[in-house]
């Protein structure tokens, strides 16, 4: 497994991101990168490649999407990572920017809500912001499989897992586009409309064991032990149960979140360490949680 080829100095200036770089860098340190969401080009921009194609014919579609995305976006290419049928994976936007790939915001009633959100007054953070884009070339919809493309994809999504881990320590959690709950500004449940990443690749990617169907989407991605294991969910709850300073929120949505209490974990340890950060705005939100949106 090779580690992604490094081109994001290659799209990180002012032509490739509409307004500056400014308007598009985030301080990861208020921003912390919680998720990887997965996505398929639907098509190819240019010919279809397959698994020996050439790191040439793979960069000029790289090129290609870049425009096109900086043309309907601002911003070109809109995802952090690409991975080809070869295998090959490229880094295509910095860490510090977000990107263009995921409409909507990550649903306060996920069972993650008790980091970022609570320290920076976040309800609802942008996925764009929040979690890294990944996007695989082909169509995994229609007719292929990432098997029949050359049974490579799986090795280059690893290659880039390996790589936020440089970045990244601790738990993130792992989504396909389409399946993503999100919501508006307001937390109005807005629907994704889109099958991205196919229904071949999301098969795939349970066969690998890197995901599987959940209610809200998010499946938790341990990029510091093996890759798909879980936490401890009764342990989990004792802990919660046993921390005044977070019970009241951590009930709440659990009452949102039975059966997917696992996903807390992160959140839970996240807000742990930051504790003491806790702010008079923060802790708003949190007064603000504890009565349920009646649904
Ligand atoms: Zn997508």
């Amino acid at each position: 497994m090779t580690a992604p080829i490094d081109l994001t100095e290659l799209y990180y200036n002012e032509a490739h991101m509409r307004g500056g770089i400014v308007p598009w860098l985030l301080n990861r340190a208020n921003v912390p990168v919680e998720g990887i969401i997965i996505h398929h080009t639907a098509g190819w921009y240019g010919p279809r490649l397959y698994a020996n194609s050439s790191r040439d014919a793979e960069v000029r579609q790289l090129d290609a999407m870049a425009a096109d995305h900086f043309e309907r976006f601002g911003i070109g290419p809109g995802y952090h990572y690409a991975v080809f049928p070869s295998g090959r994976s490229y880094a295509i936007g910095k860490y510090g920017t977000h990107r263009a790939h995921t409409k909507g915001r990550r649903p306060t009633r996920d069972p993650l809500p008790l980091g970022s959100d609570a320290r920076f007054g976040l309800l609802n953070p942008r996925y764009n912001n929040i979690a890294l884009g990944l996007v695989v070339f082909g169509d995994y919809e229609r007719e292929q499989s990432p098997v029949t493309a050359g049974g490579n994809v799986q090795a280059g999504i690893r290659s880039v897992l390996k790589d936020v881990a440089r970045y990244v320590s601790g738990n993130l959690w792992l989504g396909v586009h389409g399946m993503m709950r999100t919501v508006t500004k307001d937390g109005t449940p807005m629907a994704q409309t889109t099958l991205c990443p196919g229904k071949h690749l999301r098969k795939e990617l349970e066969v690998w064991g890197l995901w599987r169907p959940t209610t809200n989407g998010h499946v938790p991605l341990s990029l510091t032990t093996p890759l798909g294991e879980e936490h401890d969910d009764a342990e989990w709850l004792r802990k919660v149960m046993n921390d005044p300073r977070l019970n009241l929120l951590a009930l709440t949505n659990a009452a949102f979140n039975r059966g997917t209490a696992a996903g807390f974990a992160k959140g839970y340890n996240l807000a742990l360490d930051n504790a003491h950060r806790l702010s008079s705005r923060a802790a708003e939100d949190i007064r603000r949680l504890e009565v349920p949106k009646a649904r």
